[in-house]
């Protein structure tokens, strides 16, 4: 079966992200029998573990529960663009919570985990690097050259601006 994934605007790569689980549920919003649905970092007085991508992108389960699906962000002027990510869009697992990047007065596309040998690989490193380090709170070089890995315990997350199209990475260690 070809599933013809929602697209969400800020999370682009879902079909390849650990937050979609594959396997039978029932969707706590709609009711209807799903095969693959999300089950983590639902931020929401009432326990729940099973949301379709519908009832998501929709934004009805996110009024339903009260629910927000993204922890924390850097600040967008525009409050649809904040209603969109929080209510609207899938968070992303991290150790300590997800923080959505944002650039050009919008939120960042989140394309996925990554370690230094995977940014090498697509190109990317020398630049992704040098506009990390360009903010105060960030890792030491030596740490993150040594440590940063897309399955240790401290791990990149990749955003990419949807205007500028800079990248952007999140880092955030165990
Ligand atoms: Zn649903
Ligand atoms: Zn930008």
């Amino acid at each position: 079966m070809i599933v013809d994934y929602i697209k969400f605007k800020y999370h682009p790569n879902l079909a390849e992200d650990e937050i979609l689980i594959r396997g039978e549920g029932i969707c706590q919003c709609c009711g209807k029998k799903v095969t693959e649905y999300i089950e983590q970092d639902i931020y929401a007085k009432e326990n729940i573990d099973c949301l379709c991508l519908n009832c998501i992108s929709d934004g009805s389960a996110a009024a339903k529960f009260d629910a927000e699906f993204v922890q924390d962000a850097e600040s967008v002027s525009d409050p649809e663009k904040r209603d969109e990510l929080f209510h609207r869009t899938p968070g992303y697992l991290a150790w300590q919570g997800e923080y959505w990047l944002a650039c050009c007065d919008d939120y960042c596309q989140y394309l996925g985990v990554v370690g230094i040998e995977e940014l090498d690989q697509f190109g990317i490193k020398d630049e992704v690097l040098r506009e990390y380090f360009s903010h105060s709170d960030s890792y030491p070089q030596d740490i993150l050259e040594q440590h940063l890995k897309k399955d240790g315990d401290m791990t990149g997350y990749l955003f990419r601006c949807l205007h500028c199209r800079r990248y952007r990475l999140y880092v955030d260690a165990n």
